[in-house]
């Protein structure tokens, strides 16, 4: 039964009328890789680079950042990487980059608004991120917090000169959608880049105006929440106008039914803590893709998030 069990972790996960998703792993380290695929992971869908910053005094240089990466791609065999270019402010502070206090840091300097204040960073990072293209695997870099075309054009045109400084390969480009605004212009985004991953948790967190960490209200934000739900459809139907692939990485691409429901909107990869996903995929095994969309159009009209929750188990 044990070796039963294994032997189906390692099955695709391809809905009974034949839909396939791509399951990956939310993994920070080289030495997590082989955990993650004795689960059935596919590929790594978010690298939070945060972890190389914490826990120490001084920030990484570019070869211990390019160690790290090539260790990644080495573990995965040739399987897909998206590494997530440094995600430091909200939640995540790191005191020896001596940023300045803010008082509403969710809605402060963070993400790729640290990136493009900060070229140092920026360039260590995407040294050492195409110089381990330059070896081999399938890496694509995504960045965090985007809210206007502009980041992206310019974020780009820092990839861009520093693959051609390196001679290095060109590798594919993706934004995290987790503010309100770039999921309404997923149309205009989806122009200037390969991929989109949404990331629900702080999709939620803006979407609903809810500290994602609040002690009495982060139960209350459930990205399961019919608002939440439409900016995922908007997304996708943005990235679809121009060809492009949506994937989620948050906490709720880790939840059977919220697969199955993000399935329904034509998310196409998902990604998530490795110990959840053998019932993702069972889940999406024993699913039908027309029924999970219907269930996904049901959802979308609900009033209430509790609403979308009594949806489950009446799809498939
Ligand atoms: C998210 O916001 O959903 C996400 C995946 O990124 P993080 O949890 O690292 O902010
Ligand atoms: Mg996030």
């Amino acid at each position: 039964r044990k070796a039963e069990e294994e032997a189906r972790r390692g099955l695709p996960a391809r809905t009974r009328d034949g839909h396939e998703v791509e399951i990956g792993a939310n993994v920070n380290r080289p030495d997590q890789v082989a955990v993650a695929l004795s689960q059935g992971a596919e590929s790594v869908g978010l690298m939070r680079t945060e972890f190389l910053f914490l826990e120490r005094g001084d920030a990484p240089g570019e070869d211990e950042q390019y160690e790290t990466y090539r260790g990644m791609l080495t573990a995965l065999e040739g399987r897909p990487l998206i590494v997530r270019a440094l995600d430091i402010g909200g939640d995540k502070q790191v005191p020896h980059l001596q940023l300045p206090h803010e008082e509403n840091p969710f809605l402060g300097v963070r993400g790729a608004r640290l990136l493009l204040r900060r070229p140092d960073l920026l360039e260590t990072q995407l040294r050492a991120l195409y110089r381990a293209a330059k070896d081999g695997g399938a890496l694509s870099i995504m960045f965090p917090m985007i809210t206007a075309l502009g980041e992206v054009q310019a974020l780009r045109a820092a990839c861009e000169r520093v693959r051609a400084e390196l001679d290095a390969p060109a590798v594919p480009l993706g934004i995290m959608v987790e503010v309100p605004a770039a999921a309404i212009q997923a149309d205009v985004l989806a122009r200037h880049v390969d991929f989109f991953s949404i990331g629900t948790n702080d999709l939620t967190q803006y979407a609903l105006a809810i500290d994602r960490q609040h002690p009495e209200l982060a139960a209350e934000a459930d990205s399961l929440h019919p608002a939440v739900l439409r900016l995922i459809r908007l997304t996708v139907e943005g990235a679809e106008r121009h060809g492009r692939w949506v994937g989620v990485c948050g906490g709720i691409a880790g939840d059977p039914f919220g697969a199955a429901l993000l399935t329904g909107l034509g998310v196409r990869e998902l990604s998530m803590t490795p110990r959840d996903i053998p019932a993702v995929k069972d889940r999406l095994r024993g699913s039908d893709l027309s029924a999970l969309k219907e269930s996904a159009q049901r959802a979308l009209e609900c009033e209430t998030a509790d609403a979308v929750r009594a949806l489950d188990g009446g799809e498939a």
